[in-house]
């Protein structure tokens, strides 16, 4: 008959030691919304080990050098932290949108990764600022990849996401779109990192979920804003190129004509909190109309 036995490793040590140990399936809990509340079903088999009591996968460390967060840090952490708040303000903001009170301090930035959810809404911010995941294979040892190299079926563990100096831009910002306000799984969600200084965007990098199986980066929309001054003209392409993004993304889909509309308000909106406007800007308004 199978079981599952559940462990509660002390530290990282315990838990290498138990990845390369045993032989059998292993799995991993962090916060558990997605494996207990979202009511997937728990795994049959094998060894369940239990990431929340583990010293050194909470943390937060944001400076000059960049951001690295523990995989086992809450997801409300992230939004409370005054560094990521300074640093990259749209991760605090996709944190603070992500489910309820009560799920943002169970949930953390570990599994909003490895559930590999199409609309996961912190992974597009981590996409766009070339997110690195140091990850602990069933081997025990320490590896480093790409966001986007990540695959949750090779079952590493995500240690630690690393967010490197080079990979941030000054402005940054997250909007969603949802059936309901606070309890939404996205149905649209765009995060912007950008470079914006005298009206004049520089380089800029977009990702957005729930266009495909995974986060992924909005090429066209990035091109219609680098290097352009913030007026109707670039506003109106930048517009254009996000339902082209939309139509390379899910062509034929039944989603695809609410998707090219509903992504024009939150391209706007994205664009207002990225250079510190109110969406009801005037600028705005007038490429509505
Ligand atoms: C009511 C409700 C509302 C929600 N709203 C949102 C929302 O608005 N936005 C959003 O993005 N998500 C939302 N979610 C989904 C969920 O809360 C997030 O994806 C959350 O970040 C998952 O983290 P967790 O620690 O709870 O994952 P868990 O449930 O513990 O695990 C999820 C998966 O990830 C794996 N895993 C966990 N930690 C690690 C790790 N460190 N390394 C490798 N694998 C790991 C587990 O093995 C499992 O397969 C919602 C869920 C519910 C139930």
């Amino acid at each position: 008959m199978s079981e599952t036995s559940v462990a509660a490793p002390a530290d990282l040590a315990e838990l290498r030691a138990m990845l390369s140990a045993v032989a059998g399936p292993i799995n991993f809990i962090g916060g558990g919304t997605d494996m207990l509340i979202a009511g997937r079903p728990m795994p049959a088999v094998g060894l369940l080990i239990d990431l929340s009591r583990i010293a050194g996968m909470a943390f937060i460390c944001a400076d000059d050098g960049g951001i690295r967060v523990g995989g086992a840090t809450t997801v409300a952490a992230i939004a409370a932290h005054r560094g990521i708040a300074t640093r990259l303000p749209a991760l605090a903001e996709a944190a603070a949108q992500c489910g309820s009170v009560q799920i943002r301090n169970r949930a953390t930035i570990g599994g909003n990764i490895a559930n590999a959810a199409p609309a996961a809404d912190l992974v597009p911010v981590l996409v766009a600022a070339k997110a690195r995941l140091g990850c602990i294979g069933r081997d025990g040892a320490s590896r480093e990849l790409a966001i986007c190299d990540y695959a949750p079926d090779r079952g590493f563990l995500i240690a630690e996401v690393i967010l490197p100096r080079d990979g941030l831009l000054p402005r940054s910002a997250f909007v969603k779109l949802g059936p309901r306000l606070d309890l939404s799984i996205s149905r649209l969600n765009i995060a912007l990192l950008a470079e914006f200084q005298d009206g004049r965007f520089g380089d800029v990098r977009i990702a957005a979920g729930a266009l495909g199986p995974r986060p992924l980066r909005l090429r066209i929309a990035e091109a219609a804003l680098a290097g352009r001054k913030l007026e109707h003209a670039t506003l109106r392409d930048f517009l254009a190129a996000l339902a082209a993004d939309v139509d390379a993304a899910i062509p034929g889909r039944n989603s695809q004509a609410y998707k090219r509309r509903a992504i024009s308000g939150l391209g706007l909106d994205l664009i207002a909190q990225a250079v510190g406007l109110s969406p009801r800007d005037q600028l705005f308004e007038d490429v509505v109309q």
